[in-house]
């Protein structure tokens, strides 16, 4: 896994200008069943890439945290809201709150989240290759492809499966 890490960011780049030219495709002219093959690639990817071995996202990006996200991890810890903004978080460019640091505070040396029953509900559904409309998204994807190597290997996927 870490050489997939060490390549990934090289191999996104390698591929951005042919993935800005599906992803423009795909907007156009959506399968009817996208869908059903998101979730059909993205639950085949996730039964080969085991992200207890990666963890790349808590590592190099963090989440954005929703005014729910907060009470309920607040909540966690017996915080209130704004004794845990203080602690942890700061509002980046685009207002949204997000980590002080990366790697994330809450990321284990195993790379387990110590706060998985919590946690922000961006990390519950990175990198959001099942989600539905999956077109709508093909910006923040183009990023995602260069952190994830799941959605990478998905996006890869796609083309083969689109034509
Ligand atoms: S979601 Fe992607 S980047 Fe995050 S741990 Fe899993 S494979 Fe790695
Ligand atoms: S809260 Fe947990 S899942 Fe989310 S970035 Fe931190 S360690 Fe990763």
């Amino acid at each position: 896994m870490e050489e997939i890490l060490k390549q990934l960011p090289q191999r996104a780049k390698d591929t951005n200008t042919e993935n800005k030219k599906f992803f423009a495709k795909l907007k156009k002219k959506p399968p009817k069943n996208l869908d059903t093959l998101m979730v059909e690639l993205h639950e085949a990817e996730f039964r080969k890439t085991d992200c207890l071995n990666c963890a790349n996202c808590c590592k190099t990006t963090g989440p954005l945290f929703t005014d729910k996200d907060v009470e309920r991890i607040a909540k966690h810890f017996r915080m209130k809201p704004q004794q845990f903004i203080e602690t942890y978080l700061r509002v980046d460019e685009d207002h949204d709150y997000v980590l002080q640091s990366v790697p994330c505070t809450f990321l284990g040396a195993d790379n387990y989240c110590s706060i998985y029953e919590v946690r922000p509900k961006a990390c519950r559904e990175f990198p959001h290759t099942d989600r539905k409309k999956f077109q709508q998204i093909s910006n923040l994807t183009l990023k995602n492809v260069a952190i994830c190597p799941a959605a990478f290997n998905i996006v890869e996927e796609m083309k083969r499966r689109i034509s």
